[in-house]
């Protein structure tokens, strides 16, 4: 039977076990997939922790890349031993094997690896929609200043590129110099370590006293205050994460205070609620990392059976780009 990681309770990395799971035929609509390679994410943290609650027993994993095994009813889009990659709901791609929707699932372009298909699709399409979709009310320009937090993450290194590519001036944070340098490299046009420095100060220094367009927060409640004040007048702050923990609840109030601003709460699977958006957002993506303007770095490869360990070093922030499993087989 194939293997996958399965939590019984919510709480720490211990309570991940490799175990034996049953995979049956697809039915309507869905595909049976064999991984070849499965992506970490932090929101695959805050699922084991319950911080995003769902039904027990859970198989961890959001992201994944492998070849398709068999076919639903309705399925026209992927036929058995096509190479396939996804971002999608309901987690289970830290496994051998699954049965899932199909409506998030696309074929994955020959020149992209599988490790890179499984590396790339969560972080990837969330870089896309947050730098392609959402926008601020001024809109956003070549030449025009914003601010990612966790700069040098999996996320992170991505949307530094991706940036860069779109012409805009990417303030970067990171957690230490390494990190600095690394996003730095990989196209954050100013980089501030923000375990050393106040982030909100050098934002203005470097913005001339105006602040930027838009910040985007995956870190949460360690840089949601001082994060509205690098906000210029109409800015707006995309809230995507809580690496460091939740937002306590805000006073809109505040938004007038600081400059009319304003606040969004964004999650991927609004954008990729159909299959249509799927895969226009993905052949954004495929187009970046085919001609070379998005590198997808993969600095961190664990066998399956010790994703734990991948939790504690996601959670003690000593990885940088993105991770993989390996699969068994
Ligand atoms: P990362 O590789 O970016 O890892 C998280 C990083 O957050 C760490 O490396 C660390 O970087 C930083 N961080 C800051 N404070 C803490 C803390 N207290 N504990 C742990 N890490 C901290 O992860 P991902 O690329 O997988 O995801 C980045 C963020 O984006 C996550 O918050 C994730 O949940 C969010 N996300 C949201 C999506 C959405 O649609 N809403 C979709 C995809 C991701 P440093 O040391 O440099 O501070």
């Amino acid at each position: 039977m194939p293997k996958a990681i399965r939590i019984d309770a919510y709480g720490g990395p211990e309570n991940m076990q490799l175990v034996d799971v049953a995979v049956g035929d697809p039915g309507p609509g869905e595909i049976r997939i064999r991984h070849q390679a499965a992506g970490l994410n932090f929101i695959d943290v805050y699922q084991r922790t319950g911080l995003y609650p769902l039904p027990l027993p859970l198989n961890l994993g959001m992201e994944g890349a492998g070849i398709v095994e068999a076919v639903g009813e309705g399925v026209t889009h992927l036929k058995p031993g096509d190479r396939a990659a996804y971002a999608s709901n309901p987690p289970g791609s830290y496994s051998e094997a699954r049965v899932m929707p199909a409506k998030n699932v696309v074929r994955l372009p020959d020149g992209i690896d599988f490790e890179t298909g499984a590396a790339m699709m969560l972080k990837g399409l969330t870089a896309q929609y947050l730098l392609r979709r959402v926008k601020p009310v001024e809109g956003l320009e070549p030449g025009d200043h914003v601010l990612f937090h966790a700069a040098a993450g999996g996320v992170g290194l991505i949307a530094c590129q991706w940036a860069k590519a779109l012409g805009l001036q990417l303030i970067g944070t990171a957690g230490s110099a390494a990190k600095c340098e690394l996003a730095k490299a990989h196209g954050a046009a100013h980089v501030i370590d923000y375990s050393k420095e106040d982030f909100a100060a050098r934002v203005k220094e470097i913005t001339g006293g105006k602040g930027v367009k838009v910040v985007y927060d995956s870190v949460g409640k360690d840089t949601f205050d001082k994060g509205l004040e690098c906000l210029r007048p109409f800015g707006l702050m995309v809230c995507f994460g809580n690496a460091s923990g939740p937002v306590p609840p805000v006073n809109p109030g505040m938004l007038a205070a600081k400059g009319s601003l304003y606040l969004t709460r964004q999650t991927l699977f609004t954008h990729i609620a159909t299959r249509e958006a799927t895969q226009q957002m993905a052949d954004e993506l495929f187009a970046v990392v085919g001609d070379g303007r998005v590198k997808i770095r993969i600095d961190q490869r664990y066998p399956l059976a010790e994703a734990a360990q991948a939790h504690r070093d996601l959670e003690a922030r000593k990885t940088t780009g993105c991770t993989v499993f390996t699969m068994p087989g």
